[in-house]
């Protein structure tokens, strides 16, 4: 078994052989591009396939005393692009500062938004906010057939949903030529692989299209065996023959390309993850048994440190590999 160290220098066991499959080989970060910021676990709609298990009744929100915290390391470290992400990420009450002081900054915003937010009373301003900003907006619409975003979100989430990339759209997001970008994200409905990202977004815009609704990029992401996925999957018995899929469509050049090399997850109450899906799995940075707070790391270099893996991260370099940002090869 392969020993490694994490960036406190404590032994860590990654990895069983490569040829071995059974566990996922050692990877280690490259320097920090994308800080991804949770800001809480609150949201208006309680998805069936959503890794955080978030849903209107979820209190966990990020504080300012956190934001503020995360701004200092951003400023340390001269992170280039925030992601922000929830729960519905626009319900925490320090969301539009938290893009202000990006946008301050010269960084990249991206928020991850799930369309429905902007008809939900109070948010009436927020796509001119949006636009206004340049925020990126990475939308996800699971499909283009409402029978499939109903079954998956809840009923009259895909009316809503089309109602939001409208009022993206007026501000000019998914437009060419306004530089205001909307992309969507798909996963697929149950147990396989997203299929070729192209050729499924070719589908989605002429199908949207006849919605009278446009946007830039769709990003196929896998759905990850953890969570309320995985419970799902071991209603229906099919956790072993998901996970199965996935170690068998292991494919190695995408260990080089997946996302958590340049990215730093941040739970709402400011510990540190390799990746969202870890922060879900409260399995701290660079491995190890206790939690990490980013007061913690202000001072320290993370690159070159080893990432902390598990199974589930099969999900990331199956086929075409997953990350935030969709397939990792076409
Ligand atoms: S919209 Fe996103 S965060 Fe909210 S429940 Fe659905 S998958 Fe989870
Ligand atoms: S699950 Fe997270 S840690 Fe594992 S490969 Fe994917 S991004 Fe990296």
């Amino acid at each position: 078994m392969a020993v490694s160290k994490n960036f406190k220098g404590k032994l860590l066991h990654i990895t069983e052989p490569l040829n071995s499959l059974k566990k996922f080989p050692e990877i280690r970060r490259k320097s920090t591009e994308t800080i991804q910021v949770n800001l809480g676990y609150r949201c208006n709609q309680a998805c069936s396939h959503c890794h955080v298990d978030a849903g209107p009744n979820r209190k966990e929100q990020m504080t300012l005393t956190t934001l503020n915290l995360v701004f200092k390391y951003i400023d340390k470290w001269k992170i280039p692009i925030l992601d922000l992400t929830g729960g519905a990420p626009e319900l925490n009450d320090y969301f539009r500062h938290a893009v202000t002081e990006a946008v301050a900054r010269g960084m990249q915003v991206i928020d991850r938004c799930n369309l429905t937010i902007l008809s939900e009373i109070g948010q009436e301003e927020l796509a001119p906010f949006l636009a206004k900003n340049g925020v990126h907006v990475v939308a996800s619409l699971p499909c283009h057939s409402k029978t499939n975003v109903d079954r998956q979100r809840g009923a009259g989430i895909f009316e809503l949903s089309i109602e939001g990339m409208r009022k993206l759209n007026a501000q000019g997001y998914g437009i060419a030529g306004s530089g205001l970008e909307l992309d969507l994200v798909y996963n697929p409905q149950g147990a396989s692989l997203p299929p070729n990202s192209e050729t499924l977004a070719k589908e989605y815009k002429q199908i949207l299209a006849g919605h009278d609704v446009f946007f830039n990029r769709l990003l196929t992401i896998t759905n990850m065996p953890i969570n309320r996925f995985r419970h799902q999957l071991e209603r229906e018995g099919l956790l072993n023959e998901y996970m199965n899929m996935l170690r068998s469509g292991f494919t190695e050049e995408n260990t080089t390309k997946v996302m958590c090399r340049a990215l730093l997850s941040v739970s709402w109450d400011g510990h540190v993850f390799d990746c969202d899906f870890n922060q879900m799995l409260d399995l701290p940075v660079g491995g190890g048994d206790e939690a990490i707070h980013l007061s913690e790391l202000i001072n320290i270099p993370l690159s070159n440190n080893p990432i902390a893996v598990d199974t589930h991260c099969f999900g990331c370099t199956a086929g075409s590999g997953s990350s935030c940002s969709g397939a990792l090869t076409n």
